[in-house]
């Protein structure tokens, strides 16, 4: 005797509930990646009424890029044979004990619009009046998986400056160093400090200080390559790793932005702000990238000690 509870997993009005209200998208393909049923999820998820969609091929009822920029049916374009929707559903091996869990991250075309998606998926074949087919689950985690991006992009800049933090240098300087040592790059350390920062903050609030650290690191962005590590290292100070063609370099780059801070005029609240900014360079590579970040750091303490607004630099 079965107990009432199985009855009801069994009975079609469960099953019919289960497929009109799961949030997951959920649909049937037959073994030409026809559409044959869809559920209300599907419908809301790719903006489709049911007519629109059954008999139709898989990639073209989704919205699949392939599809929709090369103008071509589902199983025709350049892609197909490694959209793993496809290889899921015409598997040769047809399996009814197996289900495939497969990540899909592309673009697909919803209401005409191209909009990246991350879909986790899962694919189970079946077979009903003799035909083979595909159930296909598919959950949008795009809202989640950016979320986490973003996340992961936080945590490594600088809530003022959105520069890197100084965690996240370490992170990439390390592995610059490491091929420098290898010789296969060239770079300087330079670490850079506002000039007399505490009366910006005693003249103009500590909003204003705020305001010359986030115009200091624009300045900083335009006028260093995107191979250029940069990060603010602590308070008004910060830190460069610059990748190099010709060592000698440095001096210049370095030079060329001291001189754009000394001759802006940083426009706060109606006030005129002038700043310098000393730096100290170091371009011995020594023992470690944190030892390298110590002599440029000497240089700097120098540079201030010799008067302020000069860039020196540790070149043995
Ligand atoms: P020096 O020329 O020797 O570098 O002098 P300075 O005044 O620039 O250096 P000092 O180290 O004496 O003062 C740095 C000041 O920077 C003190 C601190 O309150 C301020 N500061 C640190 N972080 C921030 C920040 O995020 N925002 C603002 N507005 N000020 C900050
Ligand atoms: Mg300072
Ligand atoms: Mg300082």
């Amino acid at each position: 005797m079965k107990l009432a509870i199985e009855n009801i997993l069994e009975s079609s009005r469960f099953m019919k509930f289960l497929f009109d209200n799961i949030s997951s998208a959920v649909f049937i393909v037959d073994k030409q990646m026809k559409v044959k049923k869809v559920n209300n999820s599907y419908k809301a998820l790719f903006d489709k009424e049911e007519k629109e969609v059954i008999n139709q091929l898989c990639g073209n009822t989704i919205g699949c890029a392939f599809t929709v920029e090369q103008g071509l049916p589902c199983g025709s374009t350049s892609e197909c044979e490694n959209c793993s929707i496809r290889n899921c559903v015409t598997n040769k091996n047809f399996n009814l004990e197996e289900i495939h869990s497969i990540y899909v991250a592309r673009t697909f075309y919803i209401n005409k619009e191209p909009i990246f998606k991350y879909f986790r998926m899962k694919i189970k074949d079946m077979i009903y009046n003799n035909e083979e087919v595909s159930i296909i689950t598919i959950d949008d985690i795009t809202e989640l998986e950016e979320q986490k991006k973003q996340i992961k992009e936080m945590a490594n800049l600088d809530y003022l400056t959105k520069l890197y933090n100084r965690r996240y240098f370490f992170e990439i300087a390390e592995k610059f160093y490491e091929n420098a040592k290898r010789s296969l790059v060239n770079i300087a350390v330079v670490t850079i400090d506002i000039d007399y920062f505490k009366k910006i903050n005693d003249t103009y609030g500590h909003e204003g200080g705020d305001f010359i650290l986030v115009s200091f690191a624009d300045i900083l962005k335009n006028n260093l390559r995107s191979a250029d590590i940069l990060c603010r290292y602590g308070g008004e100070e910060f830190c460069i790793l610059l990748v190099l063609k010709d060592k000698d370099d440095a001096f210049h780059i370095v030079e060329k932005i001291r001189k754009i801070v000394e001759n802006k005029r940083f426009i706060y609240d109606n006030n005129d702000i002038s700043i310098t900014v000393s730096a100290g360079i170091s371009l011995i590579l020594g023992d470690s990238l944190n030892e390298m970040i110590k002599e440029s750091d000497k240089m700097l303490y120098e540079a201030k000690n010799a008067g302020r607004n000069r860039t020196l630099i540790y070149n043995e």
